[in-house]
C-alpha cells in the first residue's frame, strides 16, 4: 500500500496539546505564566488556560477561542511580509501575551524589533 505525503510532512507541536500560547501567556493580575490544561467531555476535547497562582483570581479562559482571538490581533499588525504558519510567527512576533481574567482583556506585547535601524 502507498500513501501518498500531502506536502510536506507536518512537524508536531512542541507540547502535546498543541497548546500555541504555552509559556507566552500570562496573568495580567499576578504576571505568573498561566497553565494549559485540557478535559474531555463527550468525546470531545476542550482545552484551557489557567492561572494556578494561589493568590490570584485563577483566571481560566478557553484555550481554542483565546488563541484565535490572539491570532487575529497578531495578523492585524503583523507585517505581511512575514510568512510561516502561525506558531512560528507568534513566536517570531509575539513576546508575551497577557491576560486578565476579571476585565476579560487581552493584552499582547509584541517583540521590540531593536535592531531595524541605527542612527
Ligand atoms: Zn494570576
Amino acid at each position: 500500500m502507498l500513501q501518498a505525503a500531502d506536502g510536506e510532512s507536518r512537524r508536531k507541536p512542541r507540547n502535546k496539546h498543541g497548546a500555541l500560547l504555552y509559556g507566552l501567556l500570562h496573568c495580567s493580575r499576578c504576571s505568573k505564566p498561566m497553565a494549559h490544561t485540557s478535559t474531555q467531555r463527550d468525546g470531545r476535547q476542550y482545552r484551557y488556560y489557567v492561572c494556578r497562582s494561589k493568590d490570584c483570581i485563577r483566571a481560566c479562559v478557553n484555550a481554542t477561542a483565546f488563541e484565535a482571538s490572539v491570532v487575529e490581533q497578531m495578523e492585524s499588525v503583523a507585517p505581511r511580509s512575514l510568512r510561516g504558519d502561525v506558531p512560528r510567527r507568534i513566536a517570531a512576533l509575539v513576546d508575551r501575551v497577557l491576560y486578565d481574567g476579571q476585565e476579560n482583556e487581552v493584552s499582547i506585547q509584541m517583540r521590540a524589533s531593536k535592531e531595524r535601524r541605527r542612527g
